[in-house]
């Protein structure tokens, strides 16, 4: 039966414990699994134990997928989906605007396994098709991106693929199932980093690959011998954090509307970065590849210092990572593209004066408040400041 999404992140893949009839998954701690007269060798680094197989058919009906794997971190899961798909010889295309994590993995590792890449200078199709060589093997993007919430048209990469026999591989750890399936559009593989939307307590690092059973079987294979697998503990509490997300989610979409309006309208801010607004370039297609705009946003304070503004904030906190219920705020400049040049950072089009907010489920009007007191604190004391300065 099919389940719509909300039903299916409470119901979906729950292991009834036969003995007691306990309507939940029980935490199978053990490691070790009798073999006699069963089909299966289970153990936890072959990813098939009561708790991974449990979370596994959830993450899958929430991504519309067949099969799937948990494993130890987002990056674990990156590195076990690109290694199982490419060997020596082979190209990937990736999206230019992809995670810091993601890129400098990419950019460390795949020269000495002799594997050639190319990112692309922006997320048009064209510049995808324009990297494609004989030897490509894969095509990798990520959208929304991190922190312009620039979009990727999944649908003209899938069908740019198919035609060169390609296979695509998105991370959809921004939008969450809740707001893309890219399995519906023809992506092949699914990446999350299930630290954030999945997890959504800021309490729990795991990571998700989901596709075709065919192309799991060969992700599996490698990820058994990568070793990047997840504990019964932590599978147990990522399935009690995926029965809430399409709750969360959502609210977390409505919120992060609501901001970015009053943001967009705000004097102090110069522009807002938030898919869901009409004045995003990405705007429509966004309603078309889309069920939810997301909780993430990125604005530009006008001339106010963003140190004293994120210290001036008293609910929201200036934290790293992103997805939680609670909201939090970072700089890209002092986070995730520190390493990288002021005039580079320019010219992907991250200014200085960039804040990234991870919009929780908090009361959006509280949210709005704090961010109002804050601009008006930190506005009096660079008034006070300047004036003491004369
Ligand atoms: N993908 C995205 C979009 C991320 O933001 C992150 C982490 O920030 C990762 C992957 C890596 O995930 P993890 O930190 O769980 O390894």
């Amino acid at each position: 039966m099919h389940l719509n999404k909300s039903t299916a992140a409470v119901h979906s893949g729950t292991h009834k414990d036969p003995e007691t009839r306990g309507i939940l998954t029980p935490v199978y701690t053990g490691t070790s699994y009798e073999y006699i007269d069963t089909d299966k060798s289970v153990y936890p680094r072959y990813f098939n134990t009561p708790n991974q197989d449990a979370v596994v058919k959830k993450l899958c009906a929430l991504e519309h997928g067949e099969d799937g794997l948990v494993l130890s971190s987002g990056m674990a899961a990156v590195v076990a989906a690109l290694l199982a798909l490419l060997k020596k010889g082979d190209h990937a295309v990736f999206q230019g605007g992809i995670y810091g994590g993601t890129h400098h993995m990419v950019t460390a590792e795949f020269k000495g396994l002799g594997i050639d890449y190319t990112f692309t200078p922006g997320n048009a199709p064209a510049y995808f098709e324009a990297a494609i060589r004989p030897e490509t093997k894969v095509i990798y993007i990520e959208t929304p991106s991190n922190p312009l919430l620039e979009l990727t048209d999944i649908s003209a990469i899938v069908a740019l693929a198919k035609k060169h026999g390609i296979i695509t591989v998105i991370d959809n750890t921004f939008a969450s199932p809740v707001n893309q399936n890219p399995i519906d559009l023809g992506i092949d593989v699914v990446l999350h980093s299930g630290t954030k939307y999945l997890g959504g307590h800021s309490d729990i690092i795991c990571g998700a690959v989901i596709a075709s059973r065919e192309i799991m079987a060969a992700i599996r294979s490698r990820s058994v011998n990568l070793g990047g697998t997840l504990n019964a503990q932590t599978c147990a509490l990522l399935e009690r954090s995926l029965r809430t997300l399409v709750i969360r989610v959502e609210r977390q979409n409505q919120n992060a509307l609501t901001l970015a309006h009053y943001l967009e309208k705000n004097p102090a801010i110069s522009k807002v970065n938030y898919p869901g607004l009409e004045s995003h370039s990405d705007h429509t297609l966004a309603l078309q590849q889309m069920s939810g705009f997301g909780g993430m946003l990125s604005f530009e304070l006008k001339d106010l210092d963003i140190v004293s503004f994120q210290k001036n904030l008293h609910l929201i906190h200036p934290a790293m990572s992103l997805g939680g219920i609670e909201s939090i705020i970072c700089s890209p400049r002092m986070t995730s593209h520190a390493k990288i040049s002021p005039e580079m950072r320019t010219a992907m089009g991250i200014s200085d004066q960039l804040l990234r907010l991870s919009v929780g489920i908090e009361d959006v009007n509280d949210l709005i408040q704090d961010i109002q007191q804050a601009i008006e604190k930190t506005h009096q004391s660079s008034t006070i400041g300047s004036l003491a300065g004369s």
